[in-house]
C-alpha cells in the first residue's frame, strides 16, 4: 500500500510502526456552525482510508478531534447570548448527524480540546523547561521557532525565508515576541471569554497545541498517519511537528496526508466568501451517499469542483450500482438451481479480477476514482453474465463481491428492507409495555429504531398512531 507523503513529496510504501496496527490522527472541525461540504471532504476521504486499511486486516486506532474553544465559537456564543459550551455541544451533535448520514464511521476517539487542558499545560511546561518556549510579561506563551532547526520541513519552507517574510509582516501588538515567527501556545483571557488557570495567566490554549496533545494522549508520541485538508500544512501541521518533536524528542508522524480543496463555481469554497453549502442543505436534495460518491469519484489530492451537474451524474451512477445489487438479489431469490455450475465457477474467477483491480487502485495512494471504475466493471459484468438461468450461488457470489467493495468505500448500495406493518405494531406494543414498566430507555430506543426506518409515532388520546415519514 503506497501513500503520498507530504513530508517527502513522494509515494511511499506504508509500513506501520507496529505490525498490523495503525495510529491515525485527523484534524477535525471547529464547531461553531453546521459543517460545509468542504469539511466533509477530509471526513469522507480519511474514513475511506481507514475502511480500506481495515479491509486489509489492519487495526486502525482513528482519532479525530473537535476544536471546541476558538474565537469563532466565542463570537457566536456572544451573538446568541449563550455559553460557548452550548454552541460547541450543539454543533458537535449536528456534525455527528451529518457524519452518520455520509456513513462516516465514528472515530475510535473524538477528543474535545476543552477536556484536555491539563495535558496542554503539561506540554507547554515541558517546552518551556527545554528552552523551546517562553512566557511574555502578560502571560502569553510563545513557541521559539528558530530553535527548532527542522521547522519548515513539512511545508518545504526555508527557515531563513520564513524569518524575513515574517519580519516584513510584523503585526502591531506582537512586539513582545522574541521573533515574529514565534507562535502562541497559551494566551490570556479577554473579558467574557472561557478561561482556565495556568502557571502563566488565566487564559486558553492556542489552536496548534491541542492536536499535539490529543495525538500524544490517544495515540502515543509517535504516530503513523496525520491527516487533514491541505490548508492545514502551514502553519498548523508545521507547528504541531515543532511542538511534538521538541517536547517528545521523537519523529511525530511518519506519513502526512492532505486532501485538496473542494471548490464551488471554480472558486475556493469558504465561509468568508459566503459561497459554501452545508452538508445539511445537500441532504435536503440528495441522499448523502450521493455526496460521498461525488467525493470519491475524484482523486483526493486533486481540487474538486462542486456542481449540480456532477451531483446529478453521481446520483445516476450510484443508482446503477443499487439497481445491479437489487437485480442480483431478485435473481438469487428466483433461481431454480442452487449450486454453482462449472461455467459459473470460471466466470467468478474472471470477476475476481475486478477486486484485484480495485485493490490495485486503492494500494496506489487511495485512487478511489479508479477503484470506482473497477466497481463499475463488475456491475457491467454482473448485468451481462447473471440472469434468469443463473444459479442462486452465482448471483449470491457476485452480490457479495459488489457489496463488499462498495462497503470498503463506505457506499451503502443495499436498499433498506421495508419494515412490515405487523413488525411495527409489535414494536409499538413492546414500547407501551416498556413505558408501563418505567423502562424509558427501552421505550426511547424503540421510538428511535422506528424513526430510523422512517416510522413516526404520535401519542394520541386514542393510543399510539404511526405513519411512514
Ligand atoms: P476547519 O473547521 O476550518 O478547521 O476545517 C476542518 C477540516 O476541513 C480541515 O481538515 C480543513 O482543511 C478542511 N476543509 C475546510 N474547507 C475545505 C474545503 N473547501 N475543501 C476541502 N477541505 C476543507
Ligand atoms: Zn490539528
Amino acid at each position: 500500500m503506497k501513500i503520498f507523503n507530504t513530508l517527502t513529496r513522494k509515494k511511499e510504501e506504508f509500513v506501520p510502526l507496529e505490525e498490523g496496527k495503525v495510529r491515525m490522527y485527523v484534524c477535525g472541525p471547529t464547531v461553531y456552525n453546521l459543517i460545509h461540504i468542504g469539511n466533509a471532504r477530509p471526513m469522507i476521504i480519511f474514513d475511506t482510508v481507514r475502511r480500506y486499511m481495515e479491509y486489509k486486516g489492519l487495526e486502525v486506532n482513528y482519532v479525530s478531534n473537535f476544536t471546541d474553544v476558538d474565537d469563532k465559537i466565542i463570537k457566536k456564543a456572544i451573538e446568541e447570548g449563550v455559553s460557548a459550551d452550548e454552541i460547541s455541544n450543539r454543533y458537535i451533535d449536528e456534525c455527528k448527524k451529518d457524519m452518520n448520514g455520509m456513513n462516516v464511521k465514528p472515530a475510535t476517539t473524538h477528543p474535545q480540546a476543552t477536556q484536555e487542558i491539563d495535558g496542554m499545560i503539561e506540554m507547554i511546561t515541558s517546552l518551556i523547561d527545554k528552552g523551546y518556549a517562553y512566557a511574555a510579561a502578560d502571560g502569553t506563551v510563545y513557541f521559539r521557532v528558530a530553535k527548532f532547526k527542522e521547522y519548515g520541513k513539512l511545508s518545504h519552507k526555508n527557515l531563513d525565508d520564513l524569518q524575513s517574510g515574517f519580519r516584513a509582516l510584523q503585526v502591531t501588538g506582537e512586539e513582545q515576541k522574541e521573533d515574529p515567527m514565534d507562535f502562541v501556545l497559551w494566551k490570556p483571557k479577554k473579558d467574557g471569554e472561557p478561561y482556565w488557570e495556568s502557571p502563566w495567566c488565566d487564559g486558553r490554549p492556542g489552536w496548534h497545541i491541542e492536536c499535539s496533545v490529543m495525538a500524544k494522549k490517544y495515540l502515543g508520541e509517535e504516530i503513523d498517519i496525520h491527516a487533514g485538508g491541505e490548508d492545514l500544512i502551514f502553519p498548523h501541521h508545521e507547528n504541531e511537528i515543532a511542538q511534538s518533536e521538541c517536547c517528545n524528542g521523537k519523529t511525530f508522524a511518519r506519513y502526512w496526508m492532505h486532501n485538496a480543496f473542494l471548490n464551488i463555481d471554480n472558486r475556493k469554497m469558504s465561509k468568508s466568501l459566503g459561497n459554501f453549502r452545508t452538508v445539511r442543505e445537500i441532504s435536503a436534495q440528495y441522499d448523502l451517499q450521493v455526496l460521498r460518491f461525488f467525493m470519491l469519484n475524484a482523486h483526493y489530492r486533486s481540487p474538486l469542483n462542486f456542481s449540480a451537474e456532477l451531483m446529478e451524474s453521481s446520483a445516476n451512477a450510484l443508482e446503477r450500482i443499487v439497481t445491479a445489487v437489487s437485480r442480483l438479489k431478485d435473481i438469487r431469490e428466483s433461481a431454480s438451481a442452487k449450486e454453482l455450475r462449472d461455467d459459473e465457477k470460471q466466470l467468478l474467477a474472471e470477476a475476481a479480477g475486478f477486486t484485484a483491480a480495485f485493490e490495485e487502485a486503492m494500494d496506489d495512494d487511495f485512487n478511489t476514482a479508479d477503484a470506482l471504475a473497477a466497481v463499475f466493471e463488475l456491475v457491467r459484468f454482473a448485468n451481462i453474465k447473471a440472469g434468469e438461468e443463473s444459479s442462486a450461488a452465482f448471483a449470491d457470489n457476485l452480490l457479495l463481491q459488489l457489496v463488499k467493495l462498495c462497503d470498503v468505500l463506505g457506499l451503502i448500495v443495499e436498499k433498506e428492507e421495508e419494515i412490515l406493518d405487523k413488525d411495527i405494531e409489535a414494536l409499538i406494543e413492546e414500547r407501551q409495555a416498556a413505558r408501563k414498566a418505567k423502562d424509558f430507555a427501552r421505550a426511547d430506543a424503540i421510538r428511535d429504531e422506528l424513526l430510523a426506518k422512517g416510522i413516526v409515532l404520535k401519542d394520541t388520546r386514542e393510543g399510539v398512531k404511526w405513519s411512514r415519514a
